[in-house]
């Protein structure tokens, strides 16, 4: 069987683009993003796609294209957005940590909705709103203290996490955020963690900010959106995770009669199984007992195995060589953590084309030049058309910028 993405074989994009490489399905990108667009219908919800799962302009531009909104955590990523034809009126920007030139660019470009964390920030954002004479739409990220179930770096949703506004300080947060001159209090989020593979959590969630928004309604203070975040899981090995349909009915049925416009940001389930990461073997090597099987991508093209021991399926894509043997897959990166795969059944030779699976969501985002190994080439493939969306790196430009600061003395 020849292993393709749409209509073309990954042997030919291997052949064409060189390896390392990322293809990309544009058809599974819509196909992603209609899911929550026909499965939440009867909502119309805003789904702002998160851009650090995978911030490809070319990505971000078909993603605007089909209607989509934003969610950002930086003014790198807001640039993005901006730079590939995303409406800033549908972007919201999250993230714990944003500095005072974030906020002001953002301002003036006119986000739909920034996502605050803390008493501090709404005090900055306040601050900087007034300076430039303009207002900043807020929504207040809440911790609901609920367990995601997920891995613990990626679970963001318990009081220990530095995440949101615990619970109990909510309502003190929300009325300090409503005597503050310049910021305009519009909504209430959460983001309870990524890759959850139950529904229970998120509705859970859900419910706990509803009682809040009702509790701060009584109190004359009205909310136009509930932003539930992103984190719906994603298949990588034989995961159930939550339907969207199941997903979507819990929320209306929870949100009864109220008047609150829904907002959604998922990022993995709408790029994750979109993508694969091509790779060649270079060698095949035995240690005693223990045999490697080692591939020209590396930690720094995929972080996710050696960051959280996650699991990417692997297949041999070159006509089956001989017998699987048990092995790890790894990288050239002088890491032990350098790896892809730990004992994983697979027949290998050398020269071989690995399909790395799942690698659309956390991979060329995560992506680093570390051991001076240039990034990896993206392609989106569209039918039988094959998109090169971002080049390879050379060795030459990843030591341009310090060539020219050279000192003779
Ligand atoms: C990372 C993140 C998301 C996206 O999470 P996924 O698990 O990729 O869907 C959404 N919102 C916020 C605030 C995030 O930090």
């Amino acid at each position: 069987m020849t292993l393709r993405c749409e209509n073309l074989a990954f042997a030919e994009l291997a052949e064409q683009f060189g390896t390392p490489l990322y293809v990309y399905s544009q058809a599974a990108l819509t196909d992603a993003y209609r899911a929550y667009t026909q499965a939440f219908a009867a909502l119309n919800p805003l789904i702002c796609y998160a851009v650090k799962a995978n911030g490809n302009l070319s990505i971000l531009r078909h993603f605007a294209a089909l209607g989509c909104g934003f969610d950002i955590v930086s003014g790198g990523e807001l640039a993005r957005v901006l730079a590939a034809g995303g409406e800033a009126g549908k972007t919201i920007f999250s993230g714990v940590g944003k500095s005072e030139a974030e906020m002001a660019f953002a301002l003036q470009s006119g986000v739909k909705c920034f996502n605050v964390e803390s008493l501090p920030e709404l005090d900055r954002l306040n601050a900087v709103a007034g300076r430039l004479g303009l207002s900043a739409p807020v929504s207040l990220r809440i911790n609901p203290d609920v367990d995601a179930q997920t891995h613990p770096y990626i679970s963001t949703g318990l009081k220990a996490n530095k995440f949101g506004i615990a619970m109990q300080d909510a309502e003190a947060a929300y009325l300090h955020a409503a005597a503050l001159p310049h910021l305009n209090v519009v909504g209430i989020d959460c983001h309870i963690g990524s890759q959850l593979t139950n529904l229970a959590p998120l509705s859970e969630a859900c419910e706990r900010l509803l009682m809040l928004i009702d509790k701060l309604s009584a109190a004359g203070m009205v909310l136009e959106h509930i932003d539930l975040g992103g984190g719906v899981g994603i298949v990588y090995q034989d995961e159930s995770v939550p339907d969207l349909h199941a997903y979507a009915e819990a929320v209306q049925r929870l949100l009864g009669g109220r008047k609150l416009s829904l907002i959604l940001e998922p990022g993995r389930s709408l790029v994750g199984n979109a993508g694969t990461l091509l790779t060649r073997v270079e060698f095949v090597k035995k240690n005693g007992d223990k045999s490697f099987v080692i591939v020209d991508a590396a930690m720094n093209d995929l972080m996710r195995p050696a960051l959280y021991q996650a699991y990417h399926h692997i297949e041999n894509v070159s006509p089956a060589a001989g017998e699987p043997f048990v092995a790890d897959i790894v990288g050239p990166i002088c890491e032990t953590g350098d790896f892809l795969a730990q004992n994983r059944a697979i027949a290998a030779c050398a020269g071989d084309l690995l399909a790395v699976r799942s690698a659309g969501a956390y991979a060329a985002s995560m992506a680093s030049n570390y051991n001076t190994r240039p990034r990896a080439a993206e392609v989106l493939v569209d039918g039988d058309r094959a998109k090169l969306i971002r080049p390879r790196e050379t060795v030459d430009q990843l030591l341009a910028a310090e060539a020219a600061c050279l000192h003779d003395d």
